[in-house]
């Protein structure tokens, strides 16, 4: 008899009230924020972590990338050694980011295609564009979302989805799903790096020749200029930038720009793969240099950003972060996965947070959740008091200031989730998903538990020691120091019950996790 996977595959309906609409008093005295978060950029593609005062806080050696801006910005800026997408994939990332909940609460438990409806940002979350929207703020949204599931919504050509595959991946957001962002200029997920295109607040397409993150860079400087009114000018702004290089496909000049593939085209590939665990002889291994290169490039227009924001005399009342949705693997750990697994080269995002004069600059390890990001900015921005209290992530602004009267316990693990298609009906529409691998990141190792996904039983396991083996090339089984076993899955067990999730409801490998 086959098992039964109907108490394992999750529906992704949420029912919960709509989103409040009262009106509630603003306040315009806050920082402008500016958040970007170029796609697929690991934490170890930034140069400084080579120089001094930032090599031995972390215990590998960076990629050999040229990241001039990012060296300089880091030395301005707390800069976390150890921030974790706890769901490391575009679209969960996405939603974790936007509403402070998990995969399972923010509509979003997987990449969001037009096979998925179970799968998109939920209308009545309130998410951080929400908040700083009801809170008198102008919120801008420019580049990929790629957070709501694609309907036949295209404005251009009513009833037809804006591209013709299936599965549709592309999307188009229209007003009503735009929770509070007044400017937008976006899309959902298009692949074709110097040829990209946006939809702009009024719905209108724009087919644009020129790589994506410097046209992305343009509209930004625009938007802080106020060229041609994006803003009203007298309130502060929240400004998104989900640039998408240095995400695939990265293996032309299709992909980069020249100039910043020239660094790179000449040197031996081994120069480039030095991690201990990386294979150059793979057939991905030439997707380094243009990987590399779209890192360089991406500095590059975040330095034009941060040189715009200067010359408008905005930096001393603007908080910068940037960060990404997850990492890349680059011939790392065997695999051709860039994302998705508890890897540090997945997992490990960079996250480095600039507030002149309020945030002191600094190297901190602390393990920040994708969660943490929504509440961490509001709560920075003098918006606590205005978090929504069903959200998940935690609020570290106390600690990211140092504000030694508001004490905050700091996180010892991060959550590590993986999720899958589960049934899908004779159409192909996916119906609901499978949880298929949990774990945990501490400060000294990492472990994920991977379902066979017929019998429900773990099928395999992932457990390395960080601290000794930095690259994660030994997988220390299970049953080989069951002390520190036990004490991991009792930590993960009581990570899962407070998030309430899935593996914890369903009380998933009970025989191995003590949920109660
Ligand atoms: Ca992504």
């Amino acid at each position: 008899m086959k098992p039964n996977l109907f108490s394992l595959v999750l529906s992704g309906c949420c029912a919960a009230a709509l989103p409040g609409c009262s009106p509630e008093p603003q306040r315009t005295a806050g920082p402008n924020v500016i958040y970007l978060f170029p796609d697929q950029m690991r934490n170890h593609a930034m140069a400084f972590w080579g120089e001094e005062g930032f090599r031995d806080r972390v215990n590998f050696r960076p990629d050999p990338v040229h990241t001039p801006v990012l060296d300089s910005f880091a030395r301005q800026a707390l800069v976390l050694s150890s921030a974790q997408s706890n769901c490391p994939l575009s679209s969960p990332h996405r939603g974790m980011l936007l509403t402070g909940m998990y995969p399972h609460e923010s509509g979003i438990p997987l990449n969001c295609n037009s096979s998925r409806p179970i799968s998109s940002l939920r209308e009545d979350a309130v998410t951080i564009s929400d908040v700083f929207s009801r809170a008198g703020y102008d919120c801008a949204y420019i580049g990929k979302l790629h957070a709501d599931f694609p309907t036949p919504n295209d404005p251009q050509r009513p009833g037809h989805y804006v591209e013709d595959r299936l599965p549709a991946w592309d999307a188009y957001t229209p007003a009503e799903r735009r929770h509070g962002f007044n400017y937008w200029y976006s899309y959902g997920t298009f692949d074709v790096h110097k040829q990209p295109h946006y939809w702009d607040t009024k719905g209108q397409r724009h087919e644009i020749r020129e790589w994506s993150p410097r046209h992305e860079a343009d509209k930004a400087i625009a938007y802080l200029r106020n060229e041609h009114g994006e803003r009203s000018g007298d309130k502060p702004f929240f400004l998104m930038i989900g640039m998408n290089p240095p995400h695939s496909p990265y293996r032309s000049l299709d992909d980069c720009m020249e100039q910043d593939f020239n660094l790179y085209k000449d040197l031996p590939l081994d120069s480039l793969l030095i991690r201990p665990n990386a294979d150059s002889h793979m057939e991905k291994a030439e997707s380094a240099r243009y990987y590399f290169s779209s890192v360089t490039g991406v500095d590059r227009e975040f330095g034009r950003i941060l040189a715009a924001l200067h010359q408008l005399g905005l930096d001393d009342n603007t908080i910068v972060v940037f960060s990404s949705d997850h990492g890349e693997t680059m011939c790392s750990q065997g695999t051709d996965d860039p994302k998705n697994s508890p890897y540090a080269e997945s997992m490990n995002v960079p996250f480095l947070i600039r507030w002149p004069g309020r945030i002191a600059p600094r190297v901190d390890d602390l393990l920040l959740s994708s969660p943490d990001i929504m509440p961490t900015l509001l709560g920075l921005s003098g918006l606590g008091d205005r978090i929504p209290a069903e959200i998940q992530g935690r609020d570290f602004s106390p600690l990211f200031l140092n504000d030694t009267t508001r004490l905050i316990a700091r996180p010892d693990a991060a959550l590590y989730i993986k999720n899958i298609d589960g049934e899908t009906d004779s159409s192909g529409i996916v119906r609901n998903y499978l949880p298929v691998a949990r774990g945990l990141k501490t400060e000294r190792y990492t472990l994920a538990l991977y379902l066979d996904p017929s019998t429900r039983q773990l099928d395999h396991s992932l457990l390395f020691d960080d601290r000794e083996d930095p690259y994660q090339r030994h997988n220390i089984p299970l049953t080989e120091n069951p002390a520190l076993t036990e004490k991991l899955l009792s930590r993960l067990a009581a990570e899962l019950k407070t998030v309430g999730d899935p593996w914890y409801r369903n009380r998933i490998l009970p025989d191995l996790i003590p949920y109660e």
